[in-house]
């Protein structure tokens, strides 16, 4: 069979194309794989535009930073490491905070939104811009943007937990999730679920007994005792 020689335009169309078959026919899950270069968040933001609302995920910050300057509709979220904590006196950053009931903290009621789920969607903070913990502001816009872009650690930490201070409520679910790098993922949730059992926290913490537990778990423990242990550790 002869290759065909399609321009990028081309390309991107007949993926498009693709996806909106493959939607219209009933399928939930859609892996695209192509080329750097191809114009990947580009086909993402129009499958977020005809879907009128998304959360895409990426691996890396600088990725968020790419569809931010792209794409003037879709709002980035960033973590507190990322901002200085007005509590502290900007001295330390956000993740120190004692965010519940500090006077830094926005609140939903404080932004509304504008042309909602289109091209021209606009999130807006009725007042108090400057005063307001800058953390919070961005995070909030982004939940209440129809077009969110997270980074995959900071989404299953804040989006997907109820582990963490927040007066937004019941978490928004958007339509459709889409996963850049989406051969990270199974990294990235590994690394969310996964726990360490070492000995030497067991001795740091001067414990004998937890120590010979963990020093005798080898390949054929059975995973209910090792289910059993973390009981045990937790309660
Ligand atoms: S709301 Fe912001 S300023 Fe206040 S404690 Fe939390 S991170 Fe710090």
């Amino acid at each position: 069979m002869q290759k065909q020689k399609w321009k990028d335009s081309e390309v991107r169309t007949k993926i498009l194309q693709d996806i909106e078959d493959d939607v219209e026919r009933g399928i939930k899950y859609i892996l695209i794989e192509a080329p750097t270069g191809i114009g990947k968040s580009w086909i993402a933001a129009t499958a977020a535009l005809w879907n009128r609302e998304v959360v895409i995920l990426t691996p890396q910050k600088i990725l968020q930073n790419q569809y931010d300057e792209s794409f003037d509709f879709m709002k980035i979220a960033k973590g507190k490491g990322n901002f200085m904590c007005k509590q502290l006196d900007d001295k330390y950053d956000c993740s120190y905070g004692d965010c519940k009931g500090c006077d830094y903290y926005p609140t939903n009621p404080d932004f509304a939104v504008d042309a909602e789920g289109t091209e021209n969607e606009t999130v807006y903070q009725n007042d108090n811009l400057q005063r307001n913990c800058p953390y919070w502001v961005q995070r909030k816009i982004c939940e209440k943007s129809s077009f969110s872009v997270y980074n995959y650690s900071m989404y299953f930490n804040t989006q997907l937990t109820d582990f963490d201070y927040s007066d937004q409520g019941a978490k928004k679910i958007k339509k459709i999730l889409i996963c850049d790098e989406a051969e990270q993922l199974e990294d990235q949730l590994g690394s969310l679920l996964s726990l360490n059992l070492k000995e030497s926290l067991a001795k740091k913490i001067g414990s004998d007994v937890l120590q010979k537990r963990i020093h005798e778990i080898n390949l054929t423990t059975n995973i209910e005792h090792i289910k059993q242990m973390i009981d045990d550790l937790i309660l």
